[in-house]
């Protein structure tokens, strides 16, 4: 089967090309008429909560002819259709999805363009996040390795603008190739268009289900760019300049001790189940006062602590912190446990949780902060059948 591949469209031999197109026609009609669409098939076992019932069908697709003949299904089915990566950022109801699950899956990472300083890189969404950037680290190049062992697909970055201790893929992501359901072309949509901000972009927000996302260029810093702002980093590498390959093993250090990855069965979960509060500084003052209020002047003084204020005035406020005030770290419900270490983290405790544990535990936080401080909590991951 074919797929655009590192460096198939590399060379200017006219023969070699022919070739290469006509392999792609017959293999492409080959593949067309063998696309398999399987029947009630699990979805636990594709995400890494390890919850949720089956699909009505599921599919891969590797590009936009799969995509066609996939929306082509689905509209002759009249069925809703859901577009999977790796499951990470997902809960899927106990009752499954009565529709079809699209999976991406084409692969390649290719150097468009590279100067002394930086380097232009075009990554097919199936690939392996983490995977990519391990390469570039291996490579030199600076931009996404504080967004280390992340598990999930390279496409899914660009859909919550994925971030971590102070790097988020918006910040490089030059553009995105994706298929417009609604043409049936492919787009190129560059970063201004694709509306990125904290864990948000038009892919999760007013375009959620139109576009499938098939390629993302990266542009990587081939200088230096360390970026230590947050606590764990800054203790560790004080006064230093750390390499990219030590910043990314720190990193993948930290982040082993707050999310075992690979996610098991056992303590199954979608990372931060909870967001943290977006406020403005007039709001994130009217909390402080509600937290000195009721528990007290020490307690205001340590959430100020806490508080990541940025350069235009927006204060993030980190949930965990009003989770631990008012007492929710210790929460579960059947099988489903706030991890206490990581309170914004709802795990599937025994492996067998189902998810309607996870939404109830879920909205019993929401409602607790919604009832003592009026601030709506959002949660992070996909909610798919519900
Ligand atoms: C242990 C752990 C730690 C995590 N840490 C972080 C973290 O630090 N920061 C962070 O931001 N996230 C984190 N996450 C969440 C998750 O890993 C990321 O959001 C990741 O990018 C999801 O990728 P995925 O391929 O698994 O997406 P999925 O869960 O499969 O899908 C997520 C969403 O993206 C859409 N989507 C996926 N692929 C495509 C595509 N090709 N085209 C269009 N839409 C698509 C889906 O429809 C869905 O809406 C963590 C998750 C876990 C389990």
């Amino acid at each position: 089967m074919m797929s655009i591949d590192r460096g198939s469209f590399v060379g200017t031999n006219c023969k070699l090309r022919f070739n290469y197109i006509f392999n792609y026609v017959i293999q492409k009609f080959w593949y067309t008429l063998n696309m398999n669409f399987q029947e009630s098939v699990p979805l636990a076992p594709l995400t890494t909560f390890k919850i949720g019932g089956p699909a009505k069908y599921f599919c891969k697709v590797k590009d936009q002819f799969d995509a066609l003949e996939a929306f082509e299904f689905a509209k002759a089915r009249n069925l809703p259709i859901f577009i999977l990566g790796g499951g990470s950022n997902l809960l899927v109801s106990d009752k499954g999805f009565n529709g079809l699950v699209i999976k991406v899956v084409n692969k390649g990472i290719e150097v468009i363009k590279e100067s002394n300083t930086e380097v232009l890189l075009k990554a097919a969404s199936g690939e392996n996040w983490d995977e990519l950037v391990k390469f570039c680290a291996g490579n030199g190049w600076w931009g996404i390795e504080n967004l280390s062992h992340i598990p999930g697909s390279t496409g899914a970055v660009a859909v919550q603008n994925v971030g971590a201790y102070g790097q988020e893929a918006g910040n490089v992501i030059e553009s995105v190739a994706v298929f417009d359901r609604q043409t049936g072309q492919i787009l190129t949509l560059n970063n201004s268009d694709c509306g990125f901000a904290y864990r948000k972009s038009i892919f999760n927000g007013e375009k959620k289900g139109q576009y499938i996302i098939f390629y993302i260029y990266f542009r990587l810093s081939k200088t230096p760019k360390p970026v230590l702002s947050y606590r764990d980093m800054a203790t560790r590498f004080s006064g230093q300049q750390p390499s990219l390959i030590e910043i990314r093993q720190a990193i993948i250090e930290i982040r082993n001790k707050k999310y075992p990855f690979p996610v098991e069965a056992k303590n199954g979960n979608a990372g931060s189940f909870f967001k943290n509060i977006v406020l403005d500084e007039a709001a994130s003052k009217t909390l402080l006062g509600k937290v000195e209020n009721r528990f007290g002047l020490e307690a205001k003084d340590a959430l100020q602590k806490k508080l990541f204020v940025s350069n235009n005035g927006v204060v993030k406020v980190p949930t965990a912190a009003l989770m631990e005030l008012l007492g929710l770290k210790n929460l579960s419900i059947g099988g489903a446990k706030i991890k206490p270490s990581q309170p914004l983290v709802i795990i599937n405790e025994t492996g067998s949780a189902t998810a309607s544990d996870v939404l109830d535990l879920a909205k019993k936080v929401i409602g607790s902060i919604e009832k003592s401080f009026e601030l709506r909590v959002e949660i992070e991951p996909n909610l798919l059948g519900f």
